[in-house]
């Protein structure tokens, strides 16, 4: 009871929301007012693809077929404002609406010609959940609704066939009382697997119509039993009651993990889609099957998925029976393959993208029940994009848009080392559902996953077959291997969708979850043993594979011939025409010359920051830097840093060389000096054993003393709010002149060399204008100074971060000394909210599953809180600098969603780290597509 009190209370906190969004609906004149229920059938739909807000996905693509003339057996979608009224009203539905629906199932019975619960032409229905984003498996589905003790007979005489008329009141009775009912599912599997043991049978299908009659009272007595109540026998209360039982399972826990993990709103809810049944259990001239149009594990062109013959649709997707090859539908049923593959073909056509349907076959006839947009690898992703421009279905800016800019990733995974690999012996063999290298430790549940993947594991979850349920497992672990299943079984689906490597259906493993562990012929494989496969090929080994970088990688590093790689240039065909549809630049986070010059092959054109505290920490520096910190004068202070000038200026010379004359954005130094300093306590133990050892170490005592003493002075109780930033400049200006120094002597050089370079000095952590005044002072007197030694003048720029609160709300006065900005919405963040960046993490999941924080703001920004501070920022600083450069160094600058947003307030450019290059091109190309500054 308390489980369902809790669902139904859930949604009503995101109730405001879905006003918002309901206006937005209006606005967008998709849905009539006051209408609920939208209705397919007879070659004409009330809604179409542009309404998957109201109709979800599946129903969008229902009328949008139907409406092609396309062969989709009639029925009617009831809307996902339904779902949220359903929440909103405590899981009641207003008469108006229930009247909208019984309306709309007379039409269905008029287009069908069947009739509801009729004794001798019974209608019988689905009850489908479908929202906006496709959640395979994670919400629930009643198929065969209608059948009572009446119509049972009457499904006997219209078919003739009254094995399959029973075995589908069976069927039917299992689902509702499972899902609707809550009933377990044993309750039911044990008095069926009672009848097969009384009967002698092996097989459910060797069960003859007397046998299903029996399960059938079987089943009402555990229903009474159960339930308290008998078996409801009013087709109309069966179809509300699981009309409902849908909306239910929105929220239930496998759901809300699924959009928690894929970023889908609680609030948008599901649309339920009733639909008039066709059989492929009626015989072997049925079937049913899903398929695609491209191969999604690969993107190669080729029909492909499987059917079954003489099933129902949930038998192929729950992955229990193995099915065939959908080309080898061509030998069995040549005409409805005929068929199939040119409706599939102008699906393709019509919506410019693979597609993933699902059809079923009833005595020869086909008929379609859902076509979407094919989930798929990034490396699909990028061979069907550049392939569909190739062949003009799409053009370029089309094709941009149809690449996931996260899923580039993938692409930049590891893959085994092919000599290794090669060594060792092929253990099995399964279906190739999801490539990439997996190597880890076996386990057998997803909670053992996720624990084990705490616990700093790297695991691979191995299953008989997976279930919705297991989805958080999946997402921890390298790979996913499973014993049955097709290539469009949950685990394949799901695996392909995260990216995740995936193996389905090695048959020849015998899984025993109980007992934790795999057999795979003579050996036993058990909890905690390792094992590496590779998803390309469906191989698996026995054993822990090294991995190695991946084409992409490969190319960037030198180690391949970009014209060797078929891979490699198509991704770099898709991030081409990214650049030539976005508008804001795209720059590195990088510290040290390697790391510019993986940036620069990435397609980063300049820096964006470069932190020069990274580079004290290179080999043989970090004394020198302890000399500076442990200096009490300024003339001590001097030499250290005199050391420190020709490793800095080096450095400097190699990150502008890297960038060949892009802007390169040069921080002063930022972190506490602490941070360069041994740990208080270690160098108290340290202290505590040279005073209890033997020998004379007096010297080395009184080092450590001194450090200690001085490790003490700078101790700070909050040092990310200390002394740190523009504030060390400001105290130590020496550094600050060392920096100066270092940066325009590096320039100078390289001007001097040939190429153009205009530094850009920024200084941190600003909070006020006169902070910046002080340090640019020092800038601008050090650098004159540097020039006129060198005897050449160039041009450099002085600007800083906005990362204070305060120096975002007076940017005006800032802007007057800063000649550019750069967003450190890294700190930003921090100080907005007021969380410490080190410690958010001991919260943030309590904040999140309690819904008090979408997301972690420090991945994606708060457009609302922190973006705000952006906006009032851009707009003070342009106010009194109309040209004034602004860009954002802080990790969102690498992170899609924020990219939208940084496309809106207008920012010049986004600063990503090396690696994350790709995916911001893509992304700010997407943004400049589907916004407009200032929006
Ligand atoms: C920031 O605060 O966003 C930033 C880029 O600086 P750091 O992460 O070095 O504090
Ligand atoms: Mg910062």
């Amino acid at each position: 009871m308390a489980k369902k009190a809790a669902r139904k209370n859930a949604p009503a906190a995101a109730a405001k929301k879905v006003a918002a969004r309901k206006s937005a609906v209006a606005k967008s004149g998709a849905g009539k007012a006051g209408k609920h229920v939208y209705f397919f059938g007879n070659g004409k739909a009330d809604g179409n693809r542009t309404m998957k807000d109201l109709l979800g996905g599946k129903g969008s693509g229902l009328a949008e077929m139907t409406n092609a003339g396309l062969p989709v057996p009639p029925g009617f979608t009831i809307s996902t404002d339904v779902c949220t009224i359903y929440y909103k009203e405590k899981a009641h539905i207003p008469a108006a609406i229930d009247a909208e629906i019984t309306a709309n199932l007379r039409k269905l019975e008029n287009a069908a010609g069947a009739k509801l619960g009729s004794t001798d032409n019974p209608l019988l229905v689905s009850v489908r959940s479908g929202a906006k984003f496709s959640m395979p498996g994670m919400m629930d589905t009643i198929l065969n609704l209608g059948l009572n003790d009446q119509s049972v007979e009457g499904l006997k005489s219209r078919t003739q066939n009254g094995r399959f008329a029973f075995d589908s009141y069976r069927r039917f009775m299992q689902m509702f009382g499972s899902v609707v009912l809550e009933i377990p599912k044993a309750a039911f599997e044990h008095e069926f697997d009672g009848v097969k043991e009384s009967r002698g049978a092996k097989l459910d299908t060797d069960l003859d119509e007397a046998a299903l009659r029996e399960v059938v009272e079987r089943y009402k007595a555990v229903v009474k039993k159960k339930s308290g109540k008998p078996f409801p026998q009013d087709p109309m209360e069966q179809l509300k009651a699981s009309r409902d039982a849908v909306f239910r399972s929105w929220m239930n826990p496998r759901a809300q993990e699924y959009r928690r993990i894929y970023d889908i709103p609680d609030y948008i809810g599901t649309a339920v889609n009733v639909q008039m049944m066709v059989f492929g259990n009626t015989g072997d001239r049925s079937g049913t099957g899903v398929g695609f149009t491209r191969n999604p594990a690969t993107g190669t062109k080729e029909f492909y998925g499987e059917f079954l013959i003489n099933a129902q649709g949930e038998d192929v997707v729950a992955g229990v029976r193995t099915p065939q090859p959908i080309a080898q539908l061509e030998q069995v049923m040549p005409a409805a393959y005929k068929q199939l593959r040119q409706i599939t073909t102008r699906l393709e056509k019509h919506y410019k993208d693979i597609q993933d349907f699902e059809f079923t076959i009833q005595d020869e006839k086909l008929y379609m029940l859902q076509t979407r947009s094919g989930k798929r690898t990034g490396y699909a992703a990028v061979v069907i994009a550049t392939d569909l421009a190739a062949e003009k279905l799409v053009t370029p800016k089309e094709a941009v848009l149809l690449v996931d800019p996260e899923s580039l990733n993938q692409l930049l995974a590891p893959g085994f080392d092919q000599d290794e690999w090669n060594k060792i012996a092929v253990a099995t063999r399964g279906l190739p559902a999801s490539p990439g290298a997996a190597s880890g430790q076996v386990v057998f549940s997803a909670d053992h996953a996720v624990e084990w993947t705490q616990q700093g594991k790297q695991v691979i979850l191995v299953r008989r077959e997976t279930v919705p349920d297991d989805i958080h497992g999946m997402f921890v672990s390298q790979g996913i291997l499973t014993a049955t299943g097709g290539m469009t079984s949950h685990a394949a689906v799901v695996g392909r969708q995260m990216g995740k490597p995936s193996i389905v259906g090695a048959g020849e493993i015998e899984v025993d979850e109980v007992g934790k562990k795999f057999r795979v012929g003579a050996t036993t494989v058990k909890e905690g043993d390792w094992i590496s496969f590779d998803g390309l090929s469906g191989e698996v080994k026995l054993a822990r594979v090294a991995s190695k970088p991946s084409e992409i990688l490969q190319v960037i590093n030198g180690q391949l011939k970009a014209a060797d790689s078929d891979i490699y240039k198509r991704f770099d065909k898709i991030l081409g025409w990214s650049d030539k549809f976005r508008r804001m630049g795209i720059r590195a986070n990088a510290d040290l010359p390697d790391q510019a010059e993986i940036a620069y092959a990435f397609g980063a054109r300049g820096i964006g920051l470069c932190r020069t505290e990274h580079m004290f920490f290179g080999e043989g520096r970090i004394p020198v830097v302890q000399r500076m910190i442990l200096a009490d004068n300024e003339a001590d202070r001097r030499k250290a840093l005199d050391e420190l000038l020709p490793l800095q200026r080096e450095d400097f010379y190699g990150v502008f060389k890297a960038m060949k004359g892009s802007p390169v954005t040069i921080r002063t130094i930022d972190p506490p000096l602490h941070e360069f300093l041994p740990k208080r306590e270690d160098l108290m133990v340290e202290i505590a054993r040279l005073e209890m050892s033997p020998g004379n170490k007096k010297k080395e005592l009184a080092e450590k003393r001194t450090l200690l003493a001085r490790v003490e002075q700078l101790h700070e109780f909050n040092p990310m709010l200390g002394h740190r930033g523009v504030r060390l400049g400001i105290t130590y200006p020496e550094i600050t002149e060392m920096q100066t120094r270092a940066i325009i002597e590096a320039a100078c050089r390289l001007n001097k060399e040939g190429l153009k370079v205009v530094p850009e000095i920024m200084i941190p952590l600003v909070g006020h204008v006169k902070e910046l005044k002080d340090q640019k002072t020092v800038v601008d007197r050090v650098a004159a100074q540097t020039m006129k030694e060198q005897g050449i003048k160039i041009k450099y720029l002085v600007g800083t971060m906005i990362e204070v609160p305060r120096g975002a709300m007076t940017a005006d006065q800032v802007a007057q000394e800063a000649q550019f900005f750069s967003f450190g919405t890294n700190d930003l963040t921090q100080l907005t909210f007021g969380y410490s960046r080190d410690d958010v993490g001991k919260f943030l999941r309590v904040y999140q599953e309690k819904k008090i924080l979408d997301k972690d703001p420090f991945a994606t920004i708060d457009v609302e809180g922190v973006g705000a501070v952006v906006r009032a920022g851009v707009t003070l600083g342009r106010k009194t600098r109309p040209d004034l450069k602004v860009g954002v160094c802080g990790e969102h600058g690498g992170d899609p969603a924020s990219i939208h947003f940084f496309e809106k307030v207008g920012l010049d450019y986004v600063s990503a780290s090396p690696y994350r290059i790709p995916v911001a091109r893509l992304a700010a190309a997407q943004a400049a597509l589907a916004v407009k500054v200032g929006d």
